[in-house]
């Protein structure tokens, strides 16, 4: 198979496991786009694993099971997924143990990174070791005071579950964590240390997790600042999909270089 510009994508063949994206990868918000199915069905058939790696934390991963089976990926299962926060709950385990942590999200995040064992507080408190915000499609002006609050009179590491400006859904966009937390640097003149994609994290977590080397390992997404970058950071083949957010334009003015690019996770021949 050739990719958009006719570069040689044969390669793929021999891949084991296929990180995907989801939002503009493979669907937009309720609409799953053609082709995924017999794509993962052909993964399998082939012997290979895939998961859906998202930055997304506002959802937990059951959240996202019920998504895609309501989408029509019926037999999707916990173990298909990575989040950001659960790549959040393994750094911050590993950074801090069990020392309090101020976190502002969704309710379905913060029940997740709890259960993951971290030690959380919604509340103002002068006794947290860090900050966690996220993707808060709950955000009120309440907890964005408590954060600013939290902001301005602790000085403490600052994490952010992901770095994207924006979240795609049905008619455009809505901001994302980066410009909420581009909102908290104006208002407090701290600056985050994000978790998800570009940062390799998640990749390698779950290359270890199937034990599954570099070589064997593709990311796929539709954009280039997260998607492929993380790919890139991993030293991992990425494709760029062209079915969200990136554009030929944006392909020619980035300095991220996919390995390839295609018009959609349609176009992937196995
Ligand atoms: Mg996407």
């Amino acid at each position: 198979m050739k990719d958009f510009f006719g570069k040689d994508a044969s390669v793929l063949k021999n891949k084991k496991l296929f990180l995907f994206d989801m939002d503009g990868t493979i669907y937009r918000e309720n609409d799953l786009f053609d082709g995924v199915i017999e794509l993962l069905a052909k993964i399998k058939e082939k012997g290979g694993r895939y998961a859906f790696i998202t930055n997304n934390p506002s959802k937990s991963v059951i959240d996202y099971v019920k998504k895609l089976k309501k989408l029509g990926i019926t037999n999707a299962t916990e173990e298909d997924f990575f989040t950001s926060a659960q790549a959040t709950v393994l750094l911050l385990k590993e950074r801090f143990g069990d020392k309090l942590i101020y976190a502002q999200g969704t309710k379905s995040f913060i029940k997740g990174i709890k259960k993951g064992g971290l030690n959380i507080t919604e509340k103002y408190t002068e006794n947290a070791a860090a900050i966690l915000v996220s993707f808060d499609t709950e955000l009120t002006a309440k907890k964005m005071r408590v954060s600013c609050e939290m902001l301005t009179k602790n000085d403490i590491p600052y994490y952010a579950t992901n770095p994207d400006w924006v979240c795609p859904v049905s008619f455009g966009s809505i901001p994302d964590c980066g410009s909420m937390c581009v909102g908290y640097e104006y208002a407090t003149g701290k600056k985050p240390i994000f978790i998800g994609k570009p940062e390799s994290l998640m990749v390698f977590a779950v290359m270890d997790k199937f034990s599954v080397k570099k070589e064997e390992t593709v990311v796929i997404g539709d954009r280039l600042y997260t998607d492929v970058a993380a790919g890139v950071n991993a030293g991992v083949d990425t494709i760029c999909v062209l079915s969200g957010e990136a554009t030929l334009e944006d392909l020619e003015n980035s300095d991220i270089k996919p390995t390839f690019v295609l018009n959609s996770v349609k176009d992937i021949v196995l």
